[in-house]
Parts: structure tokens; sequence; C-alpha cells
């Protein structure tokens, strides 16, 4: 049998070993501020200004829980946001499909 002693540093480890959750802040006009301005930048990951409603994060296709899983993003985003990656399963493309 385990003394308490040992329980609780057992315990004590599980605790050190999950990660802090990542830490994000709203910028002036509700979107995040991005955890990765060199990425954010490269795919011009912007706050729409507040009047504007339209393509956001918030109806694309990318946008699960609150964050981009789009491969060149990996970000915590928000209907505030959008980039020049936004897609949606019903755009009409003339062209054909968007190379991913
Ligand atoms: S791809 Fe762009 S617009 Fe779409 S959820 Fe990600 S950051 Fe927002």
């Amino acid at each position: 049998m385990k003394s308490y002693k040992d329980w609780k540093k057992k315990k004590g480890k599980k605790q050190e070993k999950q990660p802090d959750p990542p830490k994000v802040r709203n910028d002036r006009f509700g979107g995040l501020v991005p955890q990765d301005m060199k990425k954010a930048k490269h795919v011009d990951l912007i706050t729409l200004p507040p009047d504007i409603k339209g393509t956001n994060c918030g109806n694309c296709k990318f946008m699960e829980n609150n964050f981009c899983v789009h491969k060149e993003i990996q970000m915590p985003v928000n209907a505030r946001m959008c980039c020049k990656y936004w897609d949606n399963e019903e755009v009409e493309r003339p062209w054909g499909e968007m190379d991913d």
C-alpha cells in the first residue's frame, strides 16, 4: 500500500505535466491578439472594423470551437477576425477549386 506521501508526490507530478492553456486577449475591436505575429502577418489575419459584416472566421469552414484548423494558422480566432484563407463549402468559384 502506498503512503500518503507517495500518493501526494505522484499527484503533484501529474499536475506538472499539464500545459498552460494558451493566453489570449482581445484587441480594441473584439478580435484576438494573434499568438504568432509573423504567421498572422503572412496570412493577413485581421480584425474587421466594427461595422463590417460578411466573411469572417465565424462563417469560415476552417473554424472549429474558436480555433482555426487551417494548416497555415492553427491559432485561436473568433468571428471578429478574418484572413486571406477564408473559405466556405458553398462558395462559387467559376475557375474551379482552390489549391490547398
Ligand atoms: S482560415 Fe482565416 S478566415 Fe478561416 S477561420 Fe482561419 S483565420 Fe479565420
